[in-house]
């Protein structure tokens, strides 16, 4: 006897944790191990003897159907002579509503007498296993996409293989499962398709970790989807990665919307950058208009010389200068000789022309700190602080000489010349000065500069 032959199988059986049963050929049972009466649910007493067409309790197969007795493993074997391998079988017993579920094997122990044979059957409680949703029926009424591929072959230039993919795959790329089982999943990839997202799938593929990542791929017909892609590596029960699945989410919606989003924004970025443009400019306007403006109170609009309040204002303050620093100070009237000829004679703009004219010529005339201005039509008056007496004559009869000299080229291409007379008051250090007075006083010389037959100065002459 061999070191095998010597185990009692009598034990192995008692000890097995696969339920046996042993029918006679009549299916009569001869014999329950523990773990059968276990998962019937039936004690030794029940079980020997009967052939289980108990009403109590029904077989049902995978569909839920009642089995009719006929088609129970003992009886089929004896039937059909043949043995019954890896059938599942559901035992529902009086009052339970769920079943309980076998992974039935059965064959049959022949005899020399067929009567003398025997049917043996085994079953696997699977019912853990064997639940009552498929796993298969989840992922095909899936909205999300389900893709599985193997997990080899990353770097090959055909890539990894699909496997498996689900229905909302082939709703969403138009590809069906045939067409892409064994194709790498990079025929879903395109044009814009980042390059950067995708050396990073490959990066964790290679590494064989999970990754997450938003894609733009490509249906059959060429049309650019969006995908929130969650790819995550499958294990064997030895612990080896053998596969990728990837659950993916068709977010196109959302990216367009994000888009619009984004542009809406940069939209209204831009409206606003261009209305503080447009602000700036309206407040760049409205400062120079000020300015403008400013300039028209205080200056002549057609000679741009200080206007006459101006002239008045300023003037008024250099006679604190000249008292204080113990100088003369020159106040004249300069008035154009018969400027009304010229109007007459070559119209009121080349008058005009006249005027800005002689108005350079008086700036240029000028110190910085001389104070002068355009009074009157064709009248200019000037208040300027002189150290010695005798210079009053001498400047004005300069400033006459420097308008007389200058050859003034009208619009109408002809060159005129002019002059003018010049009336003044000189106010002495010490005298008391009133501005005014002393503006009567050159008006009032300049008359008589003009009585004298013009072109010339003359000076308000006082007692002293
Ligand atoms: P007088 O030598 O006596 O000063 O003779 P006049 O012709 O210069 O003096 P009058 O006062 O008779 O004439 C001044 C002229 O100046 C009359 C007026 O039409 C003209 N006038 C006043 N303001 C302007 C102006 O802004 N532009 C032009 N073109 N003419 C002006
Ligand atoms: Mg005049
Ligand atoms: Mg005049």
């Amino acid at each position: 006897m061999n070191g095998i032959d010597a185990i009692s199988l009598q034990t192995l059986l008692e000890n097995a944790h696969i339920g046996v049963v042993i029918h006679r050929w009549d299916t009569s049972i001869v014999y329950a191990n523990p773990t059968a009466l276990k998962l019937l649910r039936l004690t030794y007493e029940q079980i020997i003897g009967r052939d289980l067409a108990d009403p109590q309790w029904r077989f049902i197969d995978d569909g839920n159907r009642v089995l009719h007795h006929n088609e129970f493993p003992a009886n089929k074997v004896k039937r059909f002579r043949n043995p019954v391998t890896n059938e599942i079988m559901g035992v529902l017993d009086g009052n339970r509503k769920n079943a309980t579920w076998f992974l039935v094997n059965a064959y049959m122990d022949e005899a020399d007498k067929l009567e003398d044979s025997f049917i043996i059957v085994t079953f696997n409680d699977i019912t853990d296993s064997k639940n009552l949703f498929s796993y298969e029926n989840i992922l095909q009424n899936s909205q999300d996409i389900v893709i599985v591929t193997e997990a080899g072959d990353i770097d090959s230039p055909t890539g990894p293989k699909i496997i498996y993919v689900n229905a909302a795959f082939e709703k969403l790329t138009g590809y069906s499962a045939s067409d892409v089982i064994g194709e790498t999943p990079r025929i879903l990839q395109g044009k814009h398709t980042d390059p950067d997202t995708l050396a990073r799938i490959r990066t964790a593929l290679l590494e064989k970790k999970s990754i997450r990542e938003k894609i733009l791929n490509y249906s059959k017909t060429g049309h650019p989807y969006w995908l929130d892609m969650n790819i995550f590596p499958l294990t064997n029960r030895y612990g080896d990665i053998t596969h990728f699945a990837a659950i993916e989410r068709d977010i196109t919606e959302q990216m367009y919307h994000a888009e619009q989003l984004e542009k809406r924004n940069k939209d209204l970025k831009l409206l606003k950058d261009n209305l503080e443009q447009l602000v700036s400019q309206r407040t760049d306007e409205l400062r120079m208009a000020n300015q403008q403006l400013e300039r028209l109170a205080f200056n002549d609009s057609l000679t741009n010389l200080p206007n006459r309040r101006s002239f008045n204002d300023h003037a008024a303050k250099q006679i604190f200068r000249a008292q204080r620093n113990q100088f003369f100070l020159l106040t004249g009237i300069l008035d154009l000789d018969n400027f009304k000829n010229i109007n007459d004679t070559y119209g009121h703009s080349a008058g005009d022309q006249v005027l800005v004219s002689c108005a350079e010529c008086i700036m240029q005339f000028f110190r910085q700190e001389d104070i002068y201005g355009r009074i009157g039509g064709e009248e200019f008056a000037f208040s300027i602080i002189i150290g010695n007496k005798s210079d009053a004559e001498l400047i004005c009869n300069r400033l006459l000489d420097s308008l007389r000299e200058k050859k003034i080229l009208l619009d109408c291409n002809q060159h005129i010349s002019i002059t003018a007379s010049i009336g003044y008051s000189l106010a002495s250090p010490n005298a008391e000065i009133c501005f005014d007075e002393e503006m009567r006083r050159a008006d009032q010389a300049l008359y008589q500069a003009k009585n004298n037959g013009r072109n010339h100065v003359v000076a308000f002459l006082t007692a002293e």
